[in-house]
């Protein structure tokens, strides 16, 4: 049996207490129906315990809409949202993953604003509402950030998120060159370190990020979700946002895409959030290779055409994205999901590669990859001819 380390300072116990907060504001106005958020599903996913909070992000305005959502919750408080001893960088924490994931989360102030350029899935990487995830997708890299099970982190300084976008785009004006982002609008891409969907479970951050949006013409977010929250269909984007819902074939999604909404379940919710007013696009990743990966892709994308209506097919893009690892995150899956393992780890197919953001990762060799993009685009081309690739990777 594992041991547990206490942490450095013995078992932690709340430092402050809710009474001890102001009073949440006042909430967004009720929607019409009762929130996705407040059902059983959605506490089943996510039925948090434990809140590790900075002291500012708890007493800001979204940290105490947060607590008042889970009045239950331990309040625990913690220096540093990068620092907390018992989640980030913590082996037993590979035991718990799951547990952690659903019944933790870290509040935190941002405090370095950046938008940095991209190129490829977006203009711009926006700086996000979050990092860490409460889905368990087994090559996910937001683990890697803080090392462990790394729940989600929301950052309630949103009010100051926005503002900061809100500069950058006044400060691009119109997009005058169409590129394969966009045609017409500067892409940001509001969820690179976490999944907007889940987010959306938990506070307002993804509602106000929509709606910002919505009021810049020149601009458009971005974000790849592997969850359906039908609650987001009630956000009225009016076109401003572009939701990517990352698909892969079923059986690679049910060994690999741990805690997410079933692939066909988010192909399913394609019609209603373009009905919405979201643009809707799809992300073929990662692309595990594997025997027989083809002819799973292959049913995939025929059922894709099958199933979605003209309306999303005439303005649904696509971006593929061949699967990345790395040689620690490889370390920590075998210690709690080591039958991932058996498909994502291929040294002899895999190269290490310098990733964008300075990270040492595998890659698969050239020309393993050459071969593989273009057998996809031949099954994109043959079975859901429809499907414009944006960009390859
Ligand atoms: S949904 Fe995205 S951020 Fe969340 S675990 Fe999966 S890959 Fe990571």
């Amino acid at each position: 049996m594992r041991h547990h380390p206490s942490p450095p300072h013995g078992p932690q116990e709340p430092l402050f207490g809710l009474d001890a907060l102001p009073a949440p504001p006042a909430a967004e106005p009720a929607p019409s129906a009762p929130a996705f958020r407040d059902s059983a599903q959605a506490r089943r996913l996510l039925a948090i315990r434990e809140i590790h909070a900075e002291p500012a992000a708890a007493a800001s305005p979204r940290g105490r809409q947060v607590l008042a959502r889970f009045p239950g919750a331990r309040l625990i408080e913690t220096d540093s949202h990068w620092r907390v001893p018992e989640l980030h960088g913590n082996e037993g924490s590979a035991d718990r993953w799951m547990r952690i994931k659903r019944e933790t989360l870290v509040l935190g102030v941002k405090k370095t604003l950046t938008t940095r350029p991209n190129g490829r899935s977006a203009d711009w990487i926006a700086p996000g509402p979050s990092n860490g995830c409460a889905l368990s997708c087994v090559y996910c890299y937001v683990p890697r950030r803080k090392g462990f099970a790394n729940p989600i982190t929301l950052f309630t300084n949103i009010d100051r998120i926005i503002a900061h976008l809100g500069r950058h785009v006044a400060a691009q004006g119109p997009k005058t060159e169409p590129n394969q982002c966009d045609p017409g609008a500067w892409v940001y891409d509001i969820g690179e370190n976490g999944d907007c969907s889940v987010d959306a479970l938990v506070c307002d951050n993804t509602a106000d990020l929509v709606r910002a949006f919505r009021d810049w013409p020149t601009a458009k977010a971005s974000f790849a979700t592997k969850f359906v929250n039908p609650d987001l269909l009630e956000l009225d984007p009016r076109g401003r946002t572009r939701i990517r819902f990352s698909v892969m074939p079923a059986d690679d999604s049910r060994l690999l895409d741990l805690r997410t909404s079933p692939v066909d379940r988010r192909i399913a919710a394609a019609a209603d959030f373009l009905d919405a007013g979201y643009e809707v696009h799809f992300n073929l990743s990662p692309v595990v290779v594997r025997p027989g990966w083809q002819d799973a892709w292959a049913e995939l994308l025929r059922h894709m055409d099958d199933v979605l209506p003209p309306r999303v097919k005439r303005q649904a893009r696509a971006e593929v994205i061949m699967l990345t690892h790395n040689a620690d995150l490889h370390e920590v899956n075998l210690r709690w999901h080591p039958r991932g393992e058996d498909v994502l780890w291929q040294p002899a197919a895999q190269e290490t590669k310098r990733s964008q953001n300075g990270a040492l990762n595998l890659r698969y060799r050239a020309d393993i990859k050459r071969r593989a993009l273009a057998d996809l685009r031949e099954l994109v081309a043959r079975c859901a001819p429809w499907l414009d690739i944006r960009y390859a990777f």
